[in-house]
Formats: structure tokens, sequence, C-alpha cells
């Protein structure tokens, strides 16, 4: 039996990252993946901000950079921000994952495709066994140190470990256009409860002269796929766009919530395995390699003391939530309040925010990755916007006899 320091499970972003920052510290690294190929099948529109280059430390898999954005109301309210730079870039999400994966192949971690994580089969000596199944069926064991499960929505490792997991998955499905009818700099968004309760639809340019277009929406009993019918019929009516077949389909689920603990004996979760998704956008590539970065500094220090209980493990936990749990529980609240809005609150919230002042805040103070921030900016700065939400506070508030809140989330959660 193979014996390693960690098993990292899901050769995503999450899982290479971790992989390779373990690899580079000496500690034996096993990553399995269990498709046959790094990178397929693509699960993601692959929008991503500067910090995401920054934390592949590359720029070579980017398609596009994106300047502006176009977001619709249910109706017929819209707004257009454009920004002499480039806000966020447009990826080429397999070449992403195949880079990074090949960045910790460089630094001595071993990857196995087409190998699945299976279960836990117990523990010898205090070192955890884990059963692996390959792409034919055949099943071998693994003794290892300390399991990473980077293994993505549906997480096999934290239910392995016990870990639970009370988050909501939307369920999403998009497709690839051979065409883009939008302007290809841009990124688009549709809100909307008949098209996409709970998130929205958008079209983002792939940087080829084609688009990816999608929704994702709580799962309600209708399928993704008829809202995904019930977006595209929108863009025809909004827009007259009539598009031809799409290449291909990507049909996945993004988890929204807070898992309470990411860590255990022998065991972290990162990224899609721990909900660490931005609550606003679904957005998760720069959440889960940062927060895969800070799960490797916990782990290695583990592994260099050889104390790889939970107690100990559970620093990555205050890690993270130290460095993103401020802005994940901001924008969960923001979210509570968004699921709460009638579509004629949002098509009136959408033309309030066409204000000439409000769209210079976004232009300036837009952060894909900390959206609450600017959020915050614009309730303070807008009196037609604040008309609007005590609408929704008072709904999520009302029965329950609470307060409505400060919506100065921020200073909240210092003062607890
Ligand atoms: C339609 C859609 C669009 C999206 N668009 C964006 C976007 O534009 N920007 C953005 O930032 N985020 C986006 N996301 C979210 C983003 O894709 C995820 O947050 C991100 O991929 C999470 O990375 P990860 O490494 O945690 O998990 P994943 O990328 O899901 O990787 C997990 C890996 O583990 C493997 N695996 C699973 N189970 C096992 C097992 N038992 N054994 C071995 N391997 C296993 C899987 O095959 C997979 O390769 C989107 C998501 C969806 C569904």
């Amino acid at each position: 039996m193979e014996d390693v320091d960690v098993l990292v499970v899901g050769a995503g972003p999450a899982g290479s990252t971790a992989a390779a920052s373990l690899a580079r510290h000496g500690h034996r690294v096993l990553l399995v993946e269990e498709h046959d190929r790094v990178g397929h099948p693509v699960q993601c529109a692959g929008l991503v901000s500067e910090r995401v280059l920054e934390l592949a430390g590359s720029r070579r898999f980017v398609v596009g950079p994106v300047r502006g954005a176009e977001v619709y109301g249910p109706g017929r309210a819209h707004l257009r921000f454009q920004s002499p730079t480039p806000r966020a870039f447009v990826i080429d999400r397999a070449g992403l994952d195949v880079f990074l994966a090949d960045r910790a192949a460089r630094a001595g971690a071993r990857i196995e495709t087409g190998t699945k994580f299976d279960r836990l089969v117990g523990a010898v000596n205090g070192v955890a066994v884990a059963r692996l199944t390959r792409a034919g069926g055949e099943a071998f064991d693994v003794r290892t140190r300390l399991v990473i499960g980077a293994d993505g929505v549906a997480s096999a490792v934290a239910r392995a470990f016990r870990l639970r997991r009370p988050v909501e998955i939307l369920p999403a499905f998009e497709a690839e256009f051979p065409e883009c009818p939008a302007d290809p700099d841009s990124v688009g968004v549709y809100l909307g409860r008949t098209i996409a309760p709970g998130l929205f639809g958008w079209w983002i340019p792939d940087g080829a002269g084609g688009a990816r277009i999608g929704v994702a929406a709580t799962a309600d009993g209708t399928t993704a796929r008829s809202y995904f019918d019930r977006f595209c019929e929108r863009l025809r009516s909004l827009h007259g766009w009539r598009l031809r077949s799409p290449t291909s389909y990507i049909v996945s689920g993004i988890p929204i919530g807070r898992v309470p603990r990411t860590s255990g004996a022998r065991v972290l979760l990162v990224g899609d395995a721990a909900a660490q998704v931005k609550p606003l956008s679904g957005g998760g590539i720069f959440t889960g390699m940062r927060c895969a970065e800070l799960a490797a500094a916990t782990a290695h220090d583990a592994l260099t003391r050889d104390d790889l209980g939970a107690a100990t493990l559970a620093a990555y936990d205050a890690a993270w939530q130290k460095e993103l749990g401020a802005e994940i529980d901001g924008a969960l609240y923001l979210r509570r309040l968004f699921l709460k809005l009638t579509d004629d609150e949002l098509e009136r919230i959408v033309e309030a925010l066409g204000a000439a002042d409000l769209e210079a805040t976004i232009v300036a103070f837009g952060d894909i990755d900390f959206p609450t921030g600017v959020a915050r900016r614009l309730l303070r700065q807008s009196p037609s916007l604040v008309r609007l939400v005590p609408k929704a506070l008072s709904a999520l508030f009302g029965d329950s006899g609470l307060r409505a809140p400060d919506l100065d989330f921020g200073s909240r959660r210092q003062a607890r």
C-alpha cells in the first residue's frame, strides 16, 4: 500500500493550488482526479478577477479583458457600465485547470487522473486509509496522514469525514454558442423571477467570437434547463437575438451558504467542497484558490509538527474566515434581501441604479470578488434605493419581531 503525507481529492483550481503549495514544501502529495483529463468537462463561465491571475502567477489562459457590464431588470430597465481599464477577465477555464495541475506536478505532486476517491476504509496507526477506484473499476488503498477534499459541490470527502454541509445548491445550465451578438468586451446580467429566481442569467463573450450563455436559479422544481430556455426567449424578445445551436452544454450546481466546519481530524475541505463561493454571483475560483493557499499553510504546519488533530487543523477555519468570512456573511445577508424582492421592486432598483452618480460609484468601486463594499456605498448614497430596500427588510424581519438591522453589516459584525 502506498504511503503519502497528503491525499488531495479533485484537480480543480482549489485542489491543484493546495497540492502545489504542499509539494513545494517537500511533502509527499498524491492528487487524484476522477476524470481522465484535468479541466474536462468544463463547468464554468470563466469570468475572473486580476486576483486569480496573481494567484496562478500567469496570464496565459486569459482569452479577453472585460471592461463593461450590462444589467437588465425583469422589465425594460437596464444599466450599462464601461470602465477605461479591464475590470475582469474571461479565461479558458480548462486551460487554467491544466496550468495549475501542471504547476502542482512540477512542484513534485504525483497526479493520477481517472482515479476517484471512494471512501475511507479505516485507520492504521492513526493514519487514514482511503479507497480509490480507477476508471476501469480497479480499487486500491492509500495510507495518508491528511486528506484535502477539493472535490467540488458534491464532495465525497465531506461525506466520508461526516462534515455537515447545510448549503443551498443552485442548479445551473450554461451553453456555448459560436456567435456573440453582444459587445465582445462586456458581460450581461439579467434579473427576474421568471428567468432565474435566486440568482441571474448571463452572457459572457468567449474571446473567440462566441458566447457562454447561462442561468443559475433556486431549486424550486423547475429545471435549470427550463429556466435557460426561458432566458433564451427573453434574449430574443429583448434584443432580437436568434441564437444558433449551441456547441456544448454544462449542467452543474453552485453551493451557496456556510459550512460550519471545514476541518476535522486529518481532513480539510477547500473550494466548492467547503462552499467557499461568492453568494451574490456564484463565482468560486478566486475564493477557492485563496482558501486552498490558507489550507496548505495550516496543513504544512500540522504535518511538520506531526499533529493532525481537529484542534490544530481548525486554525484553517479561523484563517479563511478571518480573510473572507465577513464578505461572505455580508453577501449572504444581501442575498436574503434579494430573495425577498418582487420583480417590480427589482425593476425599480435597476432604474434607481441608472442615476449617473450611482453608475460612477459602481465603476469606481465595483469589485467582483468583494461586491458588498460597493453595495454598502450605493445604499448610503441613494435615498431612492434605501426607500426600496426597507420593504425587503421588513419582509425578512417582519414576522420574527426582530428590529430591521443597521445596513452597515461590517460594523455590526465588529460589534458582536
Ligand atoms: C455554470 C457555472 C458557471 C460558473 N462561472 C464561474 C465564473 O465565471 N467565475 C468563477 O469564479 N466561478 C464560476 N463558477 C464556479 C466555479 O466553477 C467553482 O467555484 C470552481 O470550479 C470551484 O473550484 P474547486 O476546485 O473547488 O472545484 P471544481 O472546479 O468543481 O473541481 C473539483 C474537481 O474534483 C473532481 N472530483 C469530484 N469528486 C471526485 C472524487 N470523488 N474523486 C476524485 N476527483 C473528484 C472533479 O472531477 C473536479 O475536477 C461557475 C459555476 C457554474 C456551475
